[in-house]
């Protein structure tokens, strides 16, 4: 089933110079960028992204890393890609990811992972129209 998933290339990953060989790894797994930007969250905005976690202890990490830096945020439109995703991203925390995995190679913790993904068709919805207008999201003509 064709699906479309959010992804986030986190403000370590972006300071780390990681965004092409990042998305080297979507690529080859069949995942095709639909929207693409880049911002800088201020803090506002990464509470209300990340408002599920907002009881979490930890919240207030989680936001102020997410504003150290610009971050490229991702529409993927692909085959089952909000598992397929998943799976190329690794486990939450790194030291628990799959060799081979984004978060594997590129993530130093579990505050700074690299990246995002969303975990569930409701939330991709959800996170996708949290960055993109409807016209900003483009249908993969070739
Ligand atoms: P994800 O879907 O794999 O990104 O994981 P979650 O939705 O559970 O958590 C969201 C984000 O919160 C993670 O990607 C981490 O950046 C952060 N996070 C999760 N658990 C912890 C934790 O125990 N400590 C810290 N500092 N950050 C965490």
């Amino acid at each position: 089933m064709t699906e479309r998933t959010l992804s986030i290339i986190k403000p370590d990953a972006v300071g780390n110079n990681h965004i092409g060989e990042i998305i080297a790894r979507l690529e080859k797994k069949g995942l095709k960028v639909v929207g693409a930007k880049m911002v800088h969250l201020n803090e506002q905005k990464a509470q209300q992204f990340y408002e599920v976690h907002k009881e979490r202890p930890f919240f207030k990490d989680l936001v102020s890393f997410m504003i150290t830096g610009p971050v490229m945020v991702m529409a993927l439109e692909g085959n089952n890609a909000i598992k397929e995703y998943r799976d190329v991203m690794g486990a939450t925390n790194p030291k628990d990811a799959a060799s081979g995995t984004i978060r594997a190679d590129f993530a130093t913790s579990i505050d700074e992972n690299a990246v995002h993904g969303s975990d569930s068709k409701e939330n991709a919805e959800k996170e996708i129209s949290f960055f993109f207008k409807p016209e900003e999201l483009l249908s993969r003509t070739r």
